[in-house]
């Protein structure tokens, strides 16, 4: 379903958004923004009549799709009862949203902090290590994301974070397992971890474990790159937290909720961390929402002492109607288990057999509805086909793979040299073959610059 195309109406859209709206991440003066018309499902069109097929998620946040009935139904039943209400009151659709995350996060990670997003839950979480254990220190590792408010954007490892590091006091970071460009030159998926667990210990050790409040990590780390860990190695990381007193703080901002083929990305190793911050996909984005799951112990710290921290909106009643709607369509329709089968049947085959046929890609990895295309000039140098740390900068060969996709009607996402195949979590068979056969149609651009 597709509202009928009004071009004059998107021009105006346009015409006032560039009048009056402050982009993120961009050169105000050099952007041009689609305007959108309408969203259903996987797709999205705009006010020319194009229509997209969302293999973005959005900023991978709408795992559940576009305008889910149930949530929309939710949302405009919540906005009719009771709109907003303090932080301070208990609230039928707050407790409730808590209690269903609660049931679903690893361990006894039972009590929920809300917060509005991703980046103010890692806010939180750092602020949570930091009062349990009364240190200071935050490790976490260059190949991250974790948001663009102050704390968050220091503890960001990506380029991202450089034109903001002035006030990482505090910040150290180290390197994450990635055997395809392993900072270990290992060879092995066992060598990379082994030899990436003795890089923290050792990174450890030369700081003052004493010192260390927290080690925060992406469970699967997303916008640098979708990075699956090796097997063992987040265990490992447990255990050296364990041994030195130090926080685990899982960031599943991007990766929980569906995305990997499990409600949180941390099941597939059976690992449980002290704080888990979350965001996206616990509500789609619908209404903005995000939050720190937290163990019993560190929750217990502040039975007889208040937590020093708070936000107007968190665990806002629209938001939280959201999320209650979402978790339970998502469980009532098996949509964590349809993302777990899409990656394993279709995504994951389909994708390894573009890679064979197509000399830019250089890498494929991925589980769930997580997927990382890295496009390379150069399959055995693996040079990348922008240059490396080219965060912001123009880059013709990716420049011109996007608008091959978006001309054939996908809209990717599309971060330094690679693409990420990141469709919502209802994403089905059908589409997911869509979206392969326009990429393989892309990909040909891509391959022109090999
Ligand atoms: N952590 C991770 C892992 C993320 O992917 C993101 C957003 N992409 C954030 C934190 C920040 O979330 P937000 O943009 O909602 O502040």
């Amino acid at each position: 379903m597709s509202t009928q195309p009004d071009p004059a109406a998107g021009a105006a859209v346009k015409a006032t958004d560039r009048a009056h709206v402050f982009h993120s991440w961009s050169a105000q003066g050099l952007i041009d923004p689609l305007a959108v018309a309408g969203a259903e499902g996987s797709y999205f069109w705009d006010y020319d009549g194009n229509r997209y097929l969302d293999f973005s998620s959005q900023l991978v946040n709408t795992n559940i799709g576009h305008q889910h009935p149930k949530v929309v139904a939710a949302i405009q039943e919540q906005a009719g009862r009771l709109c907003t209400v303090a932080p301070g009151f208990a609230v039928d659709v707050r407790s409730e949203a808590a209690r269903l995350i609660a049931e679903r996060t690893p361990g006894d990670l039972d009590k929920i902090f809300f917060t509005s997003g991703g980046a103010e839950a890692v806010e939180n979480a750092v602020r949570m290590a930091r009062l349990h254990t009364g240190r200071s220190k935050v490790l976490s590792t260059y190949r991250s994301y974790h948001g663009a408010t102050a704390a968050a954007i220091n503890l960001t490892g990506d380029p991202r974070r450089w034109p903001s590091d002035t006030a990482s006091a505090g910040v150290v970071h180290f390197w994450g397992p990635f055997l395809y460009r392993s900072p270990f030159h290992a060879e092995t998926e066992e060598q990379e971890c082994e030899r990436a667990l003795r890089h923290l210990a050792d990174t450890l050790a030369f700081e003052g474990p004493q010192s260390v409040a927290a080690i925060i990590l992406e469970t699967v780390p997303g916008t640098a790159g979708i990075m699956v860990p090796p097997a063992g190695y987040l265990a490992g990381v447990r255990e050296l937290c364990d041994r030195h007193g130090i926080v685990f703080i899982l960031d599943e901002v991007m990766a929980g909720f569906g995305r990997t083929g499990r409600w949180f990305a941390a099941d597939h190793w059976g690992v449980t961390p002290d704080l888990l911050t979350f965001a996206k996909g616990v509500n789609s984005g619908y209404v903005p929402l995000g939050g720190v799951a937290i163990s019993a112990e560190i929750a217990a710290g502040f039975d007889r002492r208040p937590y020093p921290g708070g936000l107007t909106y968190s665990g806002h009643p629209l938001a939280c109607a959201s999320a209650v709607a979402t978790i339970e369509a998502m469980a009532e329709e098996g949509i964590v288990e349809n993302a777990a089968r899409i990656g394993e049947d279709v995504l994951g085959p389909g994708l390894r057999e573009l890679a064979e046929r197509h000399p830019s890609v250089g890498d494929v990895r991925g589980l769930g509805v997580f997927w990382a295309l890295e496009l390379v000039r150069d399959r055995a140098t693996r040079e990348p086909l922008v240059p490396y740390n080219a965060a912001g900068e123009a880059a013709a060969p990716m420049a011109a793979f996007t608008a091959a996709c978006k001309k054939s009607g996908l809209w990717p996402f599309v971060n330094m040299n690679r693409t990420h195949v990141v469709p919502p979590c209802t994403v089905s068979e059908a589409e997911a073959k869509e979206g392969l056969a326009l990429l393989d149609e892309a990909l040909t651009a891509a391959d022109a610059h090999t």
